[in-house]
């Protein structure tokens, strides 16, 4: 079979996690399957990076040699661990080093213009990834694996949207062939950075925060997987994020659908656009456990399994705001609704969730927190002749909220579903501030505020018995 296998940050983050990653690899390379790995940075390594990039251009000098020498001592002493002193080790270093001069050159720029480009962020975030390729590609090698370091930047194109760019899939493909046939034919195991990209002119992106998974599936479909095995730091997708939930169990099975809502409504475990070439491609995805890879973890597929629970997981998107149009005269208003979301798509923020009242005297939405002052901006603007009239009473903003997502497939079929949701949130005396109109049939949303979202996650958990 040709499996793509992505490790993340904690898979990769620490020396006993390396030597999980080495033995699944091993494992599978003997069992004669053709290995393509995907590896993110370090954990920790990126948001340290986008941390000194602000900081830098915030006028914080030191801190780019500062960051320098924390992610060159971990790197240090990780290959140190693997590769003894070695003139191997020696050798990786230095490329890392020579990664790390470019980080505090491209820093520098940056405090001294004072300013921070997407396009410098796309660099700069993206450098974990291609320092860790290396190093993991000589601990495989010392470990007589036929590894070879790719960066993905020779094969995924994208837009230029930096910072959350679209892979081009056709452009994506070919050059994915190209580069990594000789591989193939050499029996090599490609080590690909996750995370990057770059446009067709070759300018770096970046495919967002977590873009990881997202490289793997896009490489999956590229070069036409048999599976796509997500190595993680939990067995598989859960009823809801262990972190909030400690008795949530594993779900063994999920379909392609099920899992693009959990992942969009913000189960972390996986990238919110990460399914969709798995799902066009057909290709089975595993969600497997490093630290624990005997564990089947969860299979996702075509498969859409209504028995047993109808609920299956609850999830949360944080740092998010309502924005409510509020008036009694709204419903004399021609085209309002239509206004109202040309107005905030000229702007290019994206609603998350949207919410009439029936009365249709208000109209509710969610967007994130960082492009909130934005959204009501523009939309003061657009309805200032009405809001001067009276029409409209206000514009206003909540901040702090939340969106939770009950998901299961076949949930709108089966009555009830809602009450239950609702009578387990009101016996904790969590009061719902909006819910989601015309969702999709595998998702019940609504808005709570963010101080209360755990425990609603909690109350529903358990009223759906969804640790049994
Ligand atoms: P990686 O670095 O391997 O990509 P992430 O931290 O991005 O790992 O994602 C894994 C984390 O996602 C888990 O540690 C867990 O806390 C969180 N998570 C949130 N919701 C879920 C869920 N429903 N099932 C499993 N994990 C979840
Ligand atoms: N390293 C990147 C991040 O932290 C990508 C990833 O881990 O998937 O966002
Ligand atoms: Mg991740």
């Amino acid at each position: 079979m040709k499996i793509i296998m992505k490790f993340g940050g904690t898979s990769v983050g620490s020396v006993p996690a390396l030597e999980k990653v080495v033995g699944i690899v091993r494992k599978a390379f003997d069992e004669g399957h053709q290995v393509i790995t995907v590896v993110s940075a370090m954990s920790g390594v990126t948001n340290k990076l986008i941390e000194a990039a602000h900081q830098a251009e915030a006028g914080d000098e030191a801190i780019a040699r500062r960051t320098r020498r924390e992610i060159e001592e971990k790197h240090s002493q990780t290959t140190l661990a693997f590769l003894g002193q070695s003139t191997v080790r020696e050798a990786v270093m230095a490329e890392i080093q020579a990664l790390l001069d470019e980080f505090e050159l491209l820093c520098h720029g940056i405090h001294v213009l004072g300013e921070l480009t997407p396009r410098a962020l796309d660099v700069i975030s993206g450098m974990g990834e291609r320092m860790n390729v290396r190093q993991i590609t000589a601990i495989l090698n010392v470990n007589n694996l036929p590894a070879l370091p790719v960066d993905a930047t020779a094969l995924i194109v994208t837009d230029n949207r930096h910072g959350a760019a679209s892979p081009l899939l056709e452009e994506t493909a070919r050059q994915t062939r190209i580069t990594l046939a000789p591989c193939f034919e050499r029996g090599q195991i490609p080590v690909v950075t996750g995370f990057i990209a770059a446009t067709q002119a070759g300018v770096p992106t970046t495919l967002g925060r977590g873009g990881s998974d997202y490289s793997a599936t896009i490489l999956g479909r590229a070069i036409k997987a048999d599976e796509i095995w997500i190595w993680t730091d939990v067995n598989g997708v859960m009823t809801a994020d262990p972190r909030v939930v400690p008795n949530a169990r594993t779900i063994p099975q999920l379909s392609y659908a099920e899992v693009g809502e959990l992942a969009y409504f913000g189960a972390k475990v996986l990238h919110p656009q990460a399914i969709r070439p798995a799902r066009r491609a057909e290709i089975p995805v595993r969600i497997l456990n490093t630290f624990e890879p005997e564990h089947p973890g969860t299979l996702i597929n075509n498969r859409i399994d209504t028995n047993g629970h109808v609920v299956k997981a609850i999830t949360v998107i944080k740092n998010l705001s309502l924005i409510t149009v509020a008036g009694t005269g709204m419903i004399g208003i021609p085209g309002v609704a239509a206004r109202i979301f040309s107005a905030v798509a000229r702007i290019g923020s994206s609603v998350l969730m949207i919410s009439q009242s029936s009365s249709e005297q208000s109209i509710c939405f969610v967007v994130n927190t960082t492009e909130s002052p934005a959204v009501q901006a523009v939309l003061s603007e657009e309805m200032a002749r009405e809001l001067e009239r009276r029409d409209l009473d206000e514009i206003s903003t909540q901040d702090d909220i939340v969106i939770l997502a009950v998901v299961g497939a076949g949930m709108q079929g089966t009555p009830g579903v809602s009450a239950r949701v609702f009578g387990a949130l009101g016996h904790f005396g969590i009061n719902v501030i909006a819910i989601a109109q015309g969702s999709s049939e595998f998702n019940i949303s609504l808005v709570v505020i963010e101080g209360e979202a755990d425990e609603a996650v909690r109350a529903i958990h358990e009223e759906f018995r969804l640790h049994a």
